[in-house]
């Protein structure tokens, strides 16, 4: 009997146990994707991502002699259609750590176990499963460096190589098309400019992750923090959607780590931080909603997200150069720079004292790399209401920090169209994917700053305070 394997974020071949385990003993496979609520509800940029990796998946696939089966609905509903039509007896996936998911797969896995399916979830997206990780008394962690300790000797599952084969069933189920979803046609003219600046795929991940460990690994200690140079592994939006594993990227790290050196040792550490944001979603679901530290529940946040400022914030025109360019790198990748993350975060919530959670919706609509976990955990810790959150009263100053980490004005000038003479193509990419309502234009002049970097940390710190939040 066929066995039907439910991806989800784990569009890839190799590094996947819960492939490996239905391939085993030659049993047709089925493989399907379901376009359930909680795709549905994907950001408009996470979901054009998630159609592009679809279409290279379903390729890799058919290359192999398989299908990749879309089907539109509840989970469960699609499932059973799928085991009346094919005669499936087992369901594989991997596991989600989210609750929403963590709910629908426990009730899917119940009512499916209960009519004799073999249903079954593996491991497959974090280096360490959340609940096998505790500190000394028993506990999850709170803080990340005890955490990190306690992992970094261990052992991470070795490779796992894409099954030899795939066996097709008898007869295959019907599938939607994929272009009558129409994945992230909410991103409108964004989405011609994002698909210059996206690769997607394992086959591309699994490049990029080389040309890291040939290139990048042994300055990525110095490199890291400079935005406006390729200094990081650019791997974060594969692994938000499983096209490669994290123990892939572990291994190839480990494997050049004497050349690696520091660089290989803060790359473990940044694959880490990964999992710490996994391992705070599974213990406190509620990071992904409220504030973890409840002594902010009342702290007088900015929750308006018409306000001119925020409006300002979103379409990069604080006159904060910094915070802009991060911001229209951003509106044109699909990604952000980790140090322009923390500027725009710490801008949002501390200098413009706005919710986190405007921003964290903000980054969910247009980030291709959204991951739930880090993007909730990034939030918090910015604005300092989560856990091992940098202090309120530590503000990044986005004017010292442009001077620090781009010295020589590549990534101002990179994304910052207005002024220049002749602007970059990146600069004026976010012109062209930009809604026309906007009505911006590279020739416009530059705003003077909405609010002063000395101005906004004296407001920030007078209302921390006057409510005397703990840090
Ligand atoms: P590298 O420096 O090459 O790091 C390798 C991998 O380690 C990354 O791909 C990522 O998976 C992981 N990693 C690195 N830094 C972090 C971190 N601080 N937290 C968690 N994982 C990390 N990352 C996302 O993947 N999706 C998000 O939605 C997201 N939202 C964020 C929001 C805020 C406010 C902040 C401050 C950070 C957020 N991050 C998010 C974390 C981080 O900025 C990105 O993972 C990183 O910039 C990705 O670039 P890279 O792959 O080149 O990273």
């Amino acid at each position: 009997r066929p066995v039907i394997l439910w991806l989800r974020r784990d569009l890839r071949l190799t590094d996947h146990p819960a492939l490996t385990a239905a391939c085993a003993g030659g049993r047709p496979v089925i493989p399907v994707f379901i376009l359930d609520d909680q795709v549905a509800a994907l950001g408009a940029a996470a979901q054009w991502r998630l159609g592009q990796g679809l279409e290279v998946f379903a390729r890799t696939l058919a290359d192999r002699g398989s299908r990749l089966i879309l089907r539109r609905g509840p989970a469960q509903e699609v499932l059973q259609a799928l085991i009346a039509e094919s005669g499936a007896g087992a369901v594989h996936w991997t596991r989600a750590y989210d609750p929403i998911s963590r709910e629908r797969d426990g009730a899917i896995k119940s009512a499916l176990k209960a009519q004799g399916i073999d249903a079954r979830s593996f491991p497959g997206s974090l280096l360490f499963e959340p609940w096998t990780v505790q500190t000394g008394t028993g506990g999850p962690y709170r803080v990340f460096t005890p955490m990190w300790k306690t992992v970094r000797g261990r052992d991470v599952a070795p490779p796992l190589p894409a099954p030899g084969r795939i066996c097709a069933p008898e007869a295959w189920p019907v599938s939607d098309r994929l272009q009558d979803w129409a994945l992230g046609t909410a991103m409108r003219r964004g989405a011609a400019v994002l698909a210059a600046h996206s690769a997607p795929g394992e086959a591309a991940a699994q490049d990029r992750l080389a040309r890291f460990i040939d290139e990048g690994i042994a300055r990525y200690e110095q490199r890291r923090d400079i935005p406006g140079v390729e200094g990081t592994s650019g791997l974060s939006e594969y692994l938000a959607l499983g096209e490669i594993a994290p123990q892939r990227c572990w291994h190839a790290a480990f494997a050049a780590r004497e050349r690696g050196g520091a660089g290989a040792e803060t790359f473990f550490k940044e694959l880490v931080w990964r999992e710490f944001a996994y391992h705070l979603m599974y213990h406190s679901p509620q990071i992904l909603t409220g504030n973890w530290r409840s002594e902010w529940d009342d702290f007088p946040w900015n929750t308006d997200r018409s306000d001119p400022r925020v409006i300002a914030w979103t379409r990069g025109r604080t006159g904060m150069p910094f915070v802009d360019a991060a911001m229209r790198e951003m509106y044109v990748t699909g990604r952000m720079h980790n140090r322009g993350r923390m500027i725009v975060a710490s801008y949002l919530t501390k200098h413009l004292m706005t919710h986190w959670r405007i921003g964290m919706d903000w980054f969910a609509e247009h980030l291709t790399d959204w991951d739930p976990a880090s993007n909730a955990m990034g939030w918090q810790w910015s604005a300092g209401s989560g856990p091992d959150a940098t202090p309120y009263f530590r503000v990044f100053n986005p004017e010292s920090q442009l001077a620090k980490f781009d010295r020589d004005g590549s990534y101002r000038r990179a994304w910052i169209a207005e002024g220049q003479v002749s602007p970059p193509d990146t600069a004026l990419d976010y012109f062209r994917a930009i809604p026309l309502c906007w009505g911006l234009a590279p020739g416009d002049p530059y705003p003077a700053p909405i609010v002063s970097a000395q101005e906004g940390r004296r407001l920030a710190l007078e209302a921390y305070q006057n409510r005397s939040v703990a840090g």
